[in-house]
């Protein structure tokens, strides 16, 4: 049986990108992302290797071209790159355009060059300041030296880097401008993501938040920043900022839908598949996975799960909602 086509959805937009949290364990405690003393899932409701592998290839016969690894920190699960090399036999095939990952950046000292070798092209490392003692604050656990040593060997290995920072009010917004600089002196592309409403953390969001059209504007008083159609597969828009020649990405979930154009699904590594990053609504893939040797059932699973996939998200900070407006964490699915 061939599954080979393209998975669409009942608005009419093609999904081609998948995005699995491979592992929800995560070697840093960020502050907006998780809390201190986090309950991970016991690692018997994982899905192996070896079916990560097999939900992938479904995926990908189905019609997906891009596929993104992400966690937790995605570069702590045990032999993660087995399931690396495993899926690079669809680089190869032709099959599946692009192989990613979103790493923390804390283990990548070590698998840079083997990512590479993979036919990884592109990663996205998180990084929220270039401040040690701040990055050791924000990140609760994180070793600031290490995640540069990582950023060294990424670009060595020769690595596409971009970088990620959550915009975080009072935090780092007055120290953006300096990342950018940074950033687009080594070649890197920045993208500032909106702090999102998932899962209680210690602190209040309503504190953290801040709106990237002020951070935009803020910018627009040092740089000169000029719109430009440039596209990852992501979310992001981007502008090229003309003093630095380099590219800023703006990622906004909250003060600009972008549901319009989504293209993505995200497996979590129990084998649940959320259709929206910011919705409840999930289909579990297990079940019909270990169900048969077959790929049949899991197909007809994710038919399903598609035909379900909701219109977009309703995030809001605000002092009202106090709750999140999902409870699960980042980090289950990953961004
Ligand atoms: N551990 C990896 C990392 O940090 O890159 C991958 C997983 S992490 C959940 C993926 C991205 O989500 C990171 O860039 C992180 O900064 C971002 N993130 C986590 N919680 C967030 C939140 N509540 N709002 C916005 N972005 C968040
Ligand atoms: Fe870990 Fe990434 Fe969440 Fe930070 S943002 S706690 S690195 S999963």
């Amino acid at each position: 049986m061939s599954f080979a086509g393209s998975m669409i959805d009942p608005f009419g937009r093609s999904i081609s990108y998948l995005r699995v949290s491979v592992t929800d364990r995560c070697d840093f405690r960020c502050t907006y992302c998780m809390a201190e003393d986090m309950k991970f899932l016991p690692k018997k409701d994982l899905l192996s290797l070896e079916e990560l592998d097999r939900l992938c290839t479904v995926f990908i016969e189905k019609g997906v071209r891009k596929l993104r690894l992400t966690g937790g920190e995605p570069l702590v699960r045990k032999n993660i790159m087995h399931l690396v090399h495993e899926l690079s036999r669809h680089l190869e095939s032709g099959a599946l355009e692009e192989l990613t990952l979103t790493t923390n950046g804390s283990q990548l000292y070590r698998f840079a060059a083997e990512l590479a070798a993979c036919g990884v092209k592109r990663i996205n490392v998180s990084l929220d300041t270039l401040d040690a003692d701040k990055f050791r604050t924000i990140t609760r656990w994180g070793d600031f030296s290490r995640v540069m040593a990582g950023i060294d060997a990424a670009q060595e290995a020769g690595l596409k880097v971009k970088l990620n920072a959550v915009a975080l009010k009072g935090f780092n917004d007055a120290e953006i401008p300096d990342m950018l600089r940074w950033a687009h002196g080594r070649g890197m592309d920045l993208t500032v993501i909106e702090t999102m409403p998932m899962g209680e953390i210690d602190a209040d969001r309503t504190d953290q938040y801040l709106p990237l059209s002020k951070l935009r504007a803020d910018l627009e008083r040092q740089f000169t920043l000029a719109d430009i159609p440039y596209k990852t597969g992501g979310p992001a828009r981007y502008v090229e900022v003309e003093e630095t020649g380099g590219r800023l990405g703006f990622i906004t979930p909250m003060t600009h839908n972008f549901c319009e154009s989504c293209n993505r699904v995200r497996l979590t590594c129990t084998g649940t598949l959320y259709m929206c990053l910011g919705q409840e609504d999930a289909a579990d893939l297990r079940a019909p996975l270990r169900a048969s040797e077959g790929n049949e059932l899991l197909s007809s699973a994710i038919d399903e799960a598609i035909g379900r996939k909701p219109k977009g998200h309703d995030f809001v900070i605000d002092r009202r909602t106090r709750r999140p407006a999902v409870s699960r964490h980042m980090s289950v699915t990953g961004g």
